[in-house]
């Protein structure tokens, strides 16, 4: 089709009617998961103050160094839409003490930010459903959070289809020894480091590690393992989270290579991956982050999250044969000035009666032949015919659209007691 007007910003997508059934799916899942955990919404804005993520993200992360929308407002305030959600979450939760003493489980969804290179499943406005928890050390909640996760892809009948890659970083004393392993490795090889590890190498080398560079791979393969490196207690926090995931009976692979890079986080860290996509496969990043609301100010206080990329879970439930659930629908044809009013009239008691049943009013002109087609066309299984005929005796008349049966006429007074058994039969 050509292109008229002002196109959608690069990267940034519409909603159109045929996917959001997919969409709404999805969301009633995530709603129904979050207070089957007892976790709570929480809603923060789109747009923070820039120090907010640097400081939470890390400033030698791609998020900051290359991703994030930052613009001046006219009070010359350097402000950022939102990359990610944890950031304001935590901020959130700090400024209106909710953290204080206390555990909370909170979750949100909306839309996230970033200047990327748009592909199939990487864009620039994307959104995200997320959990954090706070004040609780683990490892159960830990595992929970898995189990949450987990519980989605069953419900949304993909579990088939992903994989969970699962590492702990230790404690950030763990990796001081660590990041002077590897970086005393990578100096070692510095001729075959790639530029944006050769600039990492001395601000924070565990990004290294997250490289998808190919010719970066059989490096990383060599690279002195985290696990060596790690304390007690952040090994028996793993191995205990590793168990209580067999007791649930969740699978994951152990993968080394899985990190993120930044100084507060800590233990346990995980990716969802699916086979469904292409390249962009990873559904779900999560974490502990244990040092982060110190880090922002706040009294030290465990959390835990996990964000999964909406656009991506809707394109595997699509790959996966989502089909809409098909509405009990209804459509009103009427023919004349007078059954047009008493249509319009009809079609609100029909609504209030009943609630589930969409009641599809045909609106604007047309002959009775039009308006069949219409109603052939639409998702209705029935349609509800008024003409003169019908009007003068009081009754309208149900016509079946998928199925051979006569059309049957009936006193309005019978009319509800009628289609709600119909509807409910199906
Ligand atoms: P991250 O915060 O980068 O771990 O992202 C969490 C999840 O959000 C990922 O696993 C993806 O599913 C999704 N995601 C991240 N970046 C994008 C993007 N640019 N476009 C679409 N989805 C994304």
């Amino acid at each position: 089709m050509a292109k008229a007007g002002i196109q959608a910003v690069r990267g940034m997508n519409d909603g159109l009617p045929d996917v959001l059934p997919a969409w709404h799916r999805l969301e009633s899942e995530l709603l129904a998961l979050a207070n089957a955990y007892g976790y709570s919404e929480i809603r923060f804005p789109v747009i923070e103050n820039t120090l907010l993520f640097k400081r939470t993200i890390g400033e030698v992360t791609d998020i900051v160094e290359k991703e994030m929308y930052t613009f001046e407002d006219k009070n010359g305030d350097s402000l950022t839409m939102r990359p990610e959600g944890t950031a304001g979450c935590v901020r959130a939760a700090m400024q209106h003490g909710l953290l204080y003493n206390q555990q909370q489980k909170l979750w949100y969804m909306g839309p996230m930010f970033r200047h990327e290179r748009p592909q199939k499943g990487r864009y620039r406005q994307f959104h995200q459903f997320g959990v954090e928890a706070f004040g609780i050390e683990g490892p159960d909640v830990d595992a929970e959070q898995i189990a949450m996760t987990a519980r989605l892809w069953r419900a949304l009948g993909i579990s088939e289809h992903v994989t969970l890659h699962l590492n702990t970083l230790g404690s950030p004393e763990d990796r001081v020894a660590y990041k002077q392993a590897l970086t005393e490795y990578c100096k070692a090889h510095i001729g075959s480091l790639d530029a944006d590890s050769v600039r990492r190498l001395d601000s924070n080398p565990l990004r290294i590690l997250d490289s998808k560079n190919p010719d970066m791979a059989s490096l990383i393969d060599n690279a002195p393992k985290m696990s060596e490196y790690i304390g007690e207690s952040s090994l028996q926090h793993f191995a205990e989270l590793r168990q209580m995931l067999d007791t649930l009976g969740v699978d994951y692979v152990w993968d080394e290579r899985l990190v993120r890079g930044l100084d507060y986080y800590g233990k346990t860290v995980y990716e969802w991956t699916t086979n469904l996509l292409g390249a962009q496969n990873a559904i779900c990043g999560g974490g502990r982050y244990d040092g982060l609301v110190e880090h922002l100010g706040g009294q030290a206080t465990p959390g835990i999250g996990f964000a999964i990329g909406l656009e991506r879970l809707v394109a595997v439930m699509e790959e996966a044969g989502f089909q809409p659930t098909p509405e009990n629908s209804l459509y009103m044809v009427s023919v004349g000035e007078e059954a047009r009013r008493y249509a319009l009239a009809l079609s609100e008691r029909l609504r209030t009666e009943l609630p589930k049943v969409q009641i599809l009013l045909h609106t604007g002109q047309g002959s009775f032949k039009s308006q069949m087609k219409k109603a052939d066309k639409s998702s209705a299984d029935i349609a509800l015919l008024i003409g003169e005929d019908e009007l003068s005796a009081q009754e309208v008349t149900l016509k079946m659209l998928r199925e051979q049966s006569p059309q049957i006429r009936y006193a309005e007074a019978d009319l509800m007691k009628v289609l709600a058994e119909r509807f409910s039969a199906e």
